[in-house]
């Protein structure tokens, strides 16, 4: 496996009295996708003129929650139901969740599945049991689609935290997607790990796992289930990558293992609550349903999100837009280095 590093040195002239002052830029490829990002921590430093809050505002806690659909007084009356041949009762439920079809479908079978009655969370407030019953009730409904149409294999799961991640709803919930084809990043994903397992010999996520392991920079937590690292080429800041030992869908999770994965992103996002992130996006990359792929491994990405206020410094710009390189702010050995605080001192 190759981690592929390039690093260049520029040479700035800082006022007041311009001394010269030298910043490292290094340049990443991602070892499986190459997806390339370039890090200059210095980044993090510049001053970000629209940039103030640390704290949520009760203008989008508070202001936000009159007619709401997602909280618990309209839900009922005012989300969309799924046809019988999906869910007989037309909504599935489990603890606080509640599935139900997206309004505003990108896929033929898009579903929301809200994760709490309350209508704002922060980071820290989020239960691993709020998780395990989001996931348990959205596989519920993934696995009902592909029993109804088999060519439906493609499960995605995406939590998206606050509007600067992408989400139209402060209410905390996730999107359930299940397509005929997969996403360009999944296929991509497969089709290389299914190249490495020919030309190497074993599982790219087995190794990957671990390598981290051995170098320890980026190695972060692991359990029965699964492993995190602070992705070496991050497309997003603070990224973590969460991996599965042994599953390759969503769809094949057992309880267990999504106790474990729970677990895991309860003390991430505890983390991140700590270095003032109130903001994330949360994907899992999965294989198709129904199918033994033994070169590929169930996983996820985490990437934190500009804190959520009237106006902020967006961290997506033409470069990650346009470009396809991704600009990144914080080096993925300091991210775990902190993340494995947090992870060891509540063990
Ligand atoms: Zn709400």
């Amino acid at each position: 496996m190759e981690f592929k590093s390039n690093i260049k040195k520029v040479e700035i002239l800082i006022p007041p009295d311009f001394r010269p002052e030298t910043q490292r830029i290094e340049y990443r490829e991602d070892p499986l996708t190459g997806s390339k990002c370039l890090i200059n921590i210095k980044r993090a430093q510049r001053a970000k003129q629209a940039q103030l809050a640390t704290a949520v505002s009760d203008s989008i806690t508070e202001g936000t929650k009159e007619g709401c659909f997602f909280c618990p007084e309209h839900i009922e009356n005012e989300t969309p139901k799924f046809p019988a041949d999906i869910c007989a009762a037309g909504r599935l439920k489990k603890g606080e969740c509640t599935v139900f079809p997206n309004l505003f479908a990108f896929s033929e079978y898009h579903a929301v599945a809200t994760l709490s009655r309350a209508h704002f969370l922060d980071l820290n407030q989020f239960t691993p049991q709020m998780l395990v019953d989001n996931m348990m009730a959205c596989q519920e409904w993934m696995i009902a689609v592909h029993s109804q149409n088999k060519h439906a294999k493609w499960p995605i799961y995406i939590w998206n935290h606050m509007p600067p991640s992408g989400a139209s709803m402060v209410h905390p919930h996730v999107q359930s997607l299940v397509r005929e084809a997969p996403t360009a990043m999944q296929e991509h994903m497969l089709a290389k790990s299914w190249e490495h397992l020919s030309s190497n010999g074993s599982s790219f996520w087995h190794e990957l796992i671990r390598e981290e392991k051995d170098i320890g920079e980026r190695y972060i937590y692991s359990n029965d289930s699964l492993a995190l690292i602070a992705s070496y080429a991050p497309r997003g800041f603070r990224e973590i990558q969460f991996i599965f030992n042994d599953v390759c869908s969503f769809t094949d999770l057992n309880e267990t293992q999504m106790q474990d994965f729970a677990y895991a992103i309860v003390k991430v996002l505890e983390g991140y609550k700590q270095m003032g992130v109130g903001s994330f996006n949360l994907n899992m990359f999965s294989g198709p349903i129904g199918e033994k792929t033994d070169y590929y491994s169930l996983n996820a990405k985490m990437i934190s999100r500009p804190f959520p206020q009237g106006v902020y410094s967006s961290d997506t710009g033409p470069f990650e837009r346009l470009q396809d390189e991704w600009v990144i702010e914080f080096l993925p050995e300091d991210v775990a280095v902190k993340m494995r605080g947090f992870f060891e001192a509540r063990d």
